[in-house]
């Protein structure tokens, strides 16, 4: 069998025997790859101080003969360390759930240069100190979505594709308030709510604000850092939550910042 060479990041690491490691990886060109680094934590290893998260790494090795089991990593070198997530505990979260995400998400033997491409631009982000890191995850979050085809819809109706204006009053201080169905698909107008209900989908409410910034972050605009401190917790909310109910599953990473009451609830009076 020949070797195989490609960029990757670590998706996660589990210490196997006295000095081995087994790895999980998302490469850019064979999708997600568990491997065998034999050895790496000997100081001779030319392994050795090469295998960290966060780094986008060029690794070698060798497919398991069977076509089934543990490749063989043979070597490893470094292209870009990154220290951010080693020294910013919010900016180490962020970049934790989104390697968690991608694990969760990743099909052994698919190639999902998309979703490896998304994962690095948002390593490279976090490790700008410019960049907020929650903001970051949420832009991530945004595009994960998107690259498993599971992305809400934030402008039109969901169910018939039309525009889905405002649906109920200002309530509480997130403004103007829109029907929305985790399980529908995304954001409801009216009728379309209705018809939902009826069929006993559960339909809540987002402030149309939230959406609309989800929208824009989408697109590559961050929101305004005046209304920032309010609206990326709410905006981490939605996209969580959302996310969790598609992938039918909490990743562990979600569980603490999710563990409290909805942040985009409507006020109770
Ligand atoms: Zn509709």
């Amino acid at each position: 069998m020949g070797r195989t060479v490609d960029r990757a990041l670590i998706l996660g690491r589990t210490p196997w025997s006295e000095s081995s490691l087994i790895l999980h990886v998302m490469t850019e060109r064979h999708g997600s790859v568990r491997m065998l680094a034999r050895g790496a934590y000997r100081k001779t290893s030319r392994l050795y101080c090469k295998l960290d998260l966060f780094d986008t790494l060029e690794l070698t090795w060798r497919e398991p003969s069977s076509g089934v089991g543990l490749g063989d990593l043979s070597d490893a070198d470094v292209l870009h360390r990154r220290k951010r997530p080693r020294q910013d505990l919010d900016a180490y979260e962020a970049a934790l759930t989104c390697l968690e995400l991608v694990a969760l998400a990743a099909r052994p033997a698919n190639v999902e240069t998309g979703l490896f491409r998304l994962l690095l631009g948002t390593m490279a982000a976090l490790e700008n100190p410019e960049v907020r890191p929650a903001l970051a995850l949420v832009r991530f979050e945004l595009g994960f979505g998107v690259e498993l085809g599971i992305a809400p819809s934030l402008a039109q109706c969901a169910a018939c594709g039309g525009p889905a204006p405002a649906a109920q009053p200002a309530s509480g201080g997130a403004g103007p308030r829109v029907a929305f169905s985790a399980g529908a698909g995304g954001r409801l107008c009216n009728p379309c709510a209705h018809e939902a209900r009826r069929s006993g989908r559960r339909v809540g409410s987002l402030p149309v604000r939230v959406l609309e910034a989800a929208a824009s972050l989408l697109d590559g605009t961050p929101p305004d850092p005046a209304s920032a401190d309010d609206l990326v917790p709410r905006l981490r909310d939605f996209i969580g939550r959302f996310l969790d109910y598609h992938l039918e599953h909490r990743p562990r990473a979600h569980r603490r910042f999710l563990a409290r009451a909805n942040r985009n609830a409507p006020a109770s009076t």
